[in-house]
């Protein structure tokens, strides 16, 4: 049996990463960002001139793609060339097309495998989309993070950043493979009018209640 894999899945800018690398060190897991898996697939891809709406062109940059999923002390990180990749991964560029390359049944078949086999070392903390849906439909412990449109909507503008986070979300929703879904089973936490601790708590208090 493998570790514990806490899930948690949300829309954009729900507070669901920072409540997520909380959880994992309080609890002593490895906290998995798997939004930033995405990021460097559609990052690579415009580094090299490809389209990310071009399936088959993406797909071809899948076979040797130079980038590799490692892990920075307990917190997940990508290599790209003997460099970690950060600040490049989130530029609006990044942002207005990382939902078309996660909307790829190939990309996610790739990315998904590597999600688990974090999971086959460690316990972890994978934040995403379809954690709880595809990644680890058998955790007993998913939580679906979220937020009123307007709280996430100040939350970003909060951060500087103006991208139109309800076009991402529409596409992440709508599309037909692993769209981003509340699984059936996870404990749904609207942190619209929750403070961070507030909400690490009471998700850590669920997961020593699962455990004992
Ligand atoms: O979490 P973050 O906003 O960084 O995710 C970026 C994008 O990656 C999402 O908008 C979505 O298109 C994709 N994603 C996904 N499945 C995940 C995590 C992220 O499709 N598990």
């Amino acid at each position: 049996m493998n570790p514990p894999a806490i899930a948690i899945d949300g829309p954009a800018a729900s507070g669901k990463s920072t409540v997520a690398k909380l959880i994992a060190k309080e609890l002593g897991y490895t906290f998995i960002n798997t939004g930033a898996m995405y990021r460097a697939v559609t990052w690579y891809a415009l580094q090299q001139g490809v389209n990310p709406a071009d399936t088959a062109a993406v797909c071809g940059l899948l076979g040797d793609i130079p980038i590799s999923f490692g892990k920075d002390g307990s917190v997940s990180c990508i290599m790209y060339c003997g460099r970690m990749l950060g600040d490049e991964l989130r530029t609006a560029e990044v942002n207005a097309n990382v939902s078309a390359v996660a909307a790829i049944p190939e990309v996610r078949a790739l990315l998904v495998e590597k999600q688990r086999e974090y999971n086959t070392r460690e316990a972890v903390v994978m934040e995403g989309r379809d954690i709880g849906t595809v990644v680890f439909p058998e955790t007993p412990f998913k939580y679906f993070v979220t937020a009123s449109e307007e709280v996430r909507a100040a939350r970003r503008a909060a951060e500087g950043i103006t991208e139109s986070i309800t076009e991402r979300d529409r596409k992440d929703s709508q599309r037909s493979v692993s769209p981003l879904v509340k699984a059936e089973d996870a404990l749904l936490v609207d942190t619209s009018d929750m403070g961070i601790d507030e909400v690490v708590a009471f998700i850590v208090a669920d997961i020593n209640k699962k455990l004992s």
